[in-house]
């Protein structure tokens, strides 16, 4: 299903993407294991051009003491190091929510071929929301982009996370 009724969101595409959609169900497990840790629940997976799994992390910005250690830019670290390459071109990253300006302009940097996330983010996302990295002229890699797969879970724990906080503050 190719969907693109709203003009602004450029190549985006929803509904069932890839061949290797159900990677998401990974990234969905590295959400809920980040929620465990008292994380905000965002997990991240990677796979090669084959469809070969080779990175999953959570986000671990508490656990670090790290701004920057979102899911995305972990997953991509992870996967570099393991291919020994500074760039994933072919490569297809699964989010389990949209990605922030940071890790969208990450995830051009590194060349990735495919980004699926699950839920959108019109608070803190770049993709459709707020800054739309991808639509901007100095951005010189754009990936094909599916959005929807994993949302209502994706979402789900969010709302939880966010819903639990607020009760325990
Ligand atoms: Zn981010």
């Amino acid at each position: 299903m190719v969907k693109n009724n709203h003009s602004n969101r450029g190549e985006i595409r929803w509904g069932p993407p890839s061949p290797f959609a159900g990677h998401m169900s990974v990234a969905l497990a590295e959400a809920r294991a980040a929620y465990r840790r008292g994380e905000v629940p965002v997990g991240a997976a990677i796979a090669d051009p084959k469809g070969q799994l080779i990175a999953a992390t959570g986000n671990r910005v508490r656990e670090y003491r790290d701004p920057t250690a979102h899911a995305e830019i972990l997953a991509i670290r992870a996967a570099c190091k393991r291919v020994s390459s500074e760039r994933l071109p072919g490569y297809h990253l699964y989010v389990t929510l949209e990605p922030c300006a940071m890790c969208a302009t990450a995830i051009s940097l590194a060349q990735i071929a495919r980004l699926h996330y699950a839920a959108s983010d019109p608070k803190s996302g770049a993709i459709e929301s707020g800054p739309r990295i991808f639509e901007n002229r100095q951005i010189h890699h754009k990936p094909e982009i599916y959005v929807g797969t994993g949302e209502k879970e994706a979402r789900g724990l969010l709302q939880d996370f966010f819903a639990r906080l607020r009760k325990d503050s």
